[in-house]
């Protein structure tokens, strides 16, 4: 297994990084999951894209181009062999001794790139039976917009709902419903899809941009626009959608059954659409050996 720190490709336990890196001590660095069917990388410029916007809210330099930082993850997952699965990759901020808050102007480093993959195959069960879900309230900074690796808030509220048997946590501010732990969140409600604006209160989710993209082209109404813990109680059809999840029904929220309790035919048929995006930009799914 192969892993990439910078321009080298090496063996996983060849791979170290420095006590001094301020991803390391501070969290200072992004991120980004990006997913592979077939081998071929699924929506894989938004992802890069959205790493360098990441990166420049936080006046982050990416030592390498968007054109070089791609062939290097291609050579990675070839490499490694992967079919059907993710690589994960992220920046830091570098090394800086003795640890400081502060950026100096002359900063003498270059951000520090790590990459690794992992065969992750695709969960259709879970697709179809999804799962239940917390409420917990969105207790984040105010900058969610960024792909940051500082993920404490969206950690603990994972582990809140992973404690009480549930697939993810839904978060408010109040009684706005925001997104999730580690994925966005749409309501169906009379036919129509609702979900929150994307705003430095969410990440904008590049599922949830193909989701939106496909619902728009097919002739489902989308709101992109505040929705209450009561309209998402209250709401005909539940799913979350991220990069590896797809689209995953909600069958029940705080004990609460959503709908009848099974994936609704608005979530089935956007799961469809969704599909369809991957086999136009990877091809028709193989079997996975
Ligand atoms: N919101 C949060 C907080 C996330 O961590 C993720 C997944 N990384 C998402 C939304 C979904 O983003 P994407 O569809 O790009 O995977």
């Amino acid at each position: 297994m192969k892993v990439l720190v910078n321009d080298q490709l090496l063996e996983r336990d060849q791979a170290f990084v420095d006590i001094e890196d301020r991803g390391y001590q501070f969290g200072d660095g992004v991120y980004e999951v990006v997913r592979l069917y077939n081998r071929r990388f699924f929506t894989f410029n938004e992802h890069i894209d959205r790493l360098y916007e990441s990166a420049a809210k936080i006046e982050l330099a990416i030592p390498f181009s968007k054109d070089t930082l791609r062939e290097l993850l291609t050579t990675l997952v070839k490499e490694n062999d992967i079919h059907t699965g993710n690589v994960y990759l992220q920046v830091s901020r570098g090394i800086q001794m003795p640890r400081n808050h502060i950026i100096p102007d002359d900063f003498p480093l270059e951000g520090v790139l790590t990459a690794s993959t992992t065969e992750v195959p695709r969960n259709l069960e879970k697709f179809v039976s999804g799962g239940s879900a917390i409420t917990a309230e969105d207790v984040r900074w105010l900058r969610c917009d960024i792909k940051s690796i500082s993920l404490l808030g969206n950690i603990m509220a994972k582990n809140k709902a992973h404690k009480a048997g549930a697939l993810e946590a839904i978060l408010h501010r109040g009684d706005i419903v925001t997104e999730c732990s580690a994925s966005n969140v749409m309501i169906i409600k009379d036919g129509e899809l609702w979900t929150h604006q994307s705003d430095n209160l969410i990440l904008n989710g590049i599922t949830r941009q193909v989701i939106l993209d496909v619902a728009r082209k097919n002739g489902i109404t989308v709101h992109e626009a505040d929705f209450t813990l009561a309209d998402l109680h209250g709401a005909d059809e539940v799913f979350i959608s991220s990069t590896t999840l797809e689209i995953t029904p909600i069958t029940a929220i705080d004990g609460t059954v959503i709908g009848n309790g099974l994936r609704g035919p608005i979530s089935a048929r956007l799961h469809e659409l969704y599909e369809q995006e991957v086999i136009r930009q990877c091809g028709e799914f193989e079997a996975v050996k």
